[in-house]
């Protein structure tokens, strides 16, 4: 069960003493508080662990400082969606939202090979309007004499182009603590040029060390990325442990599944489970067509499989979507044959706006057809 208090309810006063104290009786009742500190309000909530069954929601519902009380009926005790469940599913980060009704293209580098490809990424996603991108520093490889990225040695250049070209927030994978730092510290050599999600790859879902460090900072919200080879439930509780430690601010991606049955493509697309994820969490959910299909093959109506892909996840509600785009993807270090052109920009960035519409459109007909009972 989770109290959650009034905003900006403050930790001194006699109410809320008060209200801990009489959860200090309860038998067999323990708490543990999540304090989250927003631009506006400060908010509190009171996990109560232990037989709450026994407890009654209009009893703790009445105690000094509560605003609302949440039975949790599933799993995912903080990033879950549970009965009278009001809590948001949306956050703001660098002047972007990023929520279950929203949707935010991150087309970019898988890794960032030169300054030049980078600038001509950033240049071309301005010119389209775009305020996100992807931008890889630290790439883990299957073979250990891949190009493994450049790490911190292209992370100033990378932000201050990105500070030049206005864009707000990278993804950018990490796969140490220390990458955390170093970002840090990058971002504020350069006076906090731009923002920067930090990524886990699908090779660490259940790094269960990394998650709890990346949960513990606050700075940078997080998108973790569904594990390829384990169940929806086992990456969903990864998620839970980033929210755990304090950062709330997670979006779940889902990246394509590694079996062989998904060939041709490089993983067997899932984003049939977009809405799955949205139906039990609050996280917003990201699709990465490039990653799932992992080819440049097309149909014969002359739409790519990425595209195709793409649209399928938007047409389902995704509320993110990660691609690879290379201005000259033979002489991309990582994943080449899977990046776009930037000359495909616009035509990709159309077919989004299509597949999206199609979502709005979507969720009308069916609200109509609910109050029509
Ligand atoms: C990536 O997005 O660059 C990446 C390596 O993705 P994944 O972890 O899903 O393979
Ligand atoms: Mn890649």
């Amino acid at each position: 069960m989770i109290l959650i208090l009034k905003p900006n309810t403050p930790t001194e006063s006699p109410e809320y003493k008060q209200l801990l104290a009489h959860l200090a009786n309860l038998s067999g009742i323990t708490t543990r508080v999540h304090t989250e500190v927003g631009i506006e309000q400060t908010l509190t909530e009171i996990h109560l662990i232990g037989n709450t069954k026994a407890l009654s929601t209009d009893d703790m519902k009445i105690l000094p400082c509560v605003e609302q009380v949440v039975r949790i009926s599933e799993e995912y005790r903080i990033l879950g969606r549970h009965i009278n469940d009001e809590r948001p599913s949306h956050f703001d980060y660098n002047g972007i939202r990023f929520g279950q009704d929203t949707l935010n293209i991150f087309a970019g580098l898988c890794a960032v090979d030169t300054l030049e490809h980078a600038e001509l990424t950033m240049r071309a996603l301005r010119d389209h309007g775009q305020f996100c991108t992807r931008m890889g520093a630290y790439k883990p490889r299957t073979s250990p004499y891949s190009f493994q990225g450049h790490g911190k040695n292209c992370l100033p250049y990378v932000f201050d182009l990105a500070g030049k070209y206005n864009i707000k927030v990278i993804a950018m994978e990490v796969t140490h603590e220390s990458h955390v730092e170093e970002i840090r510290e990058a971002l504020y050599q350069t006076g906090n040029a731009t923002g920067v999600m930090l990524q886990i790859g699908t090779r660490n879902t259940q790094n269960f060390e990394l998650l709890k460090i990346v949960g513990r900072q606050q700075d940078f919200p997080v998108l973790l990325k569904r594990g390829f080879g384990i169940t929806l439930d086992e990456s969903l509780n990864a998620a839970e442990y980033l929210a755990s430690e304090g950062n709330r601010r997670v979006v779940f991606g889902l990246r394509g599944m590694k079996t062989n049955m998904g060939d041709p493509h490089r993983n067997i697309v899932d984003f049939a489970h977009v809405p799955v994820v949205k139906r039990l969490t609050r996280m917003p959910v990201c699709i990465d067509p490039s990653h799932a299909i992992g080819m440049r093959t097309g149909s014969p109506d002359g739409l790519l499989d990425i595209m195709h892909a793409t649209a399928q996840g938007i047409i389902a509600g995704a509320n993110m979507v990660l691609v690879d785009f290379h201005p000259v993807p033979s002489k991309a270090l990582v994943d080449g044959p899977q990046a776009l052109l930037l000359k495909e920009l616009p035509l990709f960035l159309e077919d989004v706006r299509i597949a999206r519409e199609a979502y709005e459109k979507r969720v009308e007909m069916a609200k109509h057809y609910q109050e029509a009972g």
